[in-house]
């Protein structure tokens, strides 16, 4: 991909962004993470050096070799897909950022079983089926609260920081808004309990996210399109 394009592509988002969290709060903070699940390694080293620091991958075995392939580069990752129990060892080998996609007690349990082998610890964010979408992951948002404790509570090795969601899959944005005020909900209430991170927002809705208090926005097409 044209190198200056991608610039241009970068300048718009952070232009977006801004824009969008001022409308929020002068104070409020939002960093991007930029999704490469699109996009090779020289697109990251690319974006590297315009200034980005913070990688999204939805596969554990496309963070590995992007990963391996960029060691040279101190990069944030972040894994935001669905995790097959058989894909834990590898993801904890690759000592990501933090985790974005942890969806059940279930899951935790697993993770922190194989975290207390390898005597690693793991930032994760609570996944939560906001819109209540059959085919996605995430805990129900009325259950959310509760397995947020549960989960703090029976894990020793997860460190728990917070939210996630990926909004409502529709045109409608009375709807798509709906489901991130019901996370941005969950989230403060969960304040107390050491929530720091509301991740919400993605290349279609990452200004509506902002505007109901997300401060992580996952931005991948919208980087990459010509
Ligand atoms: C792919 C993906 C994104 C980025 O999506 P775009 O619409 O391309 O910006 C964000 N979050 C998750 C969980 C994803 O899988």
């Amino acid at each position: 991909m044209d190198i200056y394009k991608l610039r241009d592509n970068f300048d718009a988002i952070i232009q977006r962004v801004e824009a969008a969290r001022i409308r929020r709060s002068e104070h409020h903070i939002v960093q991007i993470v930029a999704v490469t699940k699109y996009a090779g390694t020289q697109e990251i080293r690319a974006l590297y050096e315009l200034g980005q620091r913070a990688f999204g991958e939805s596969r554990v075995q496309d963070l590995k070799a992007k990963a391996s392939e960029l060691e040279d580069l101190p990069l944030e990752w972040h894994f935001i897909g669905r995790l097959q129990k058989n894909k834990i060892n590898h993801l904890i080998d690759l000592d990501p950022w933090l985790m974005q996609s942890l969806d059940s007690l279930e899951l935790a349990l697993e993770i922190d079983k194989r975290l207390e082998a390898k005597g690693k610890k793991m930032q994760c964010l609570l996944q939560i089926n906001s819109a209540k979408e059959e085919t996605k992951a995430g805990v129900m948002p009325e259950c959310a609260y509760d397995e947020y404790l549960k989960i703090i509570e029976e894990t020793k090795h997860i460190d728990l920081v917070g939210v996630m969601t990926i909004g409502a899959h529709t045109d409608d944005e009375k709807k798509i808004k709906e489901s991130f005020e019901t996370t941005y909900k969950i989230y403060e209430a969960l304040k107390p309990h050491g929530a720091e991170i509301c991740s919400m927002g993605m290349s279609g809705d990452f200004e509506l996210a902002i505007e109901c208090g997300s401060n992580m926005v996952r931005i991948g097409s919208l980087f990459f399109a010509n």
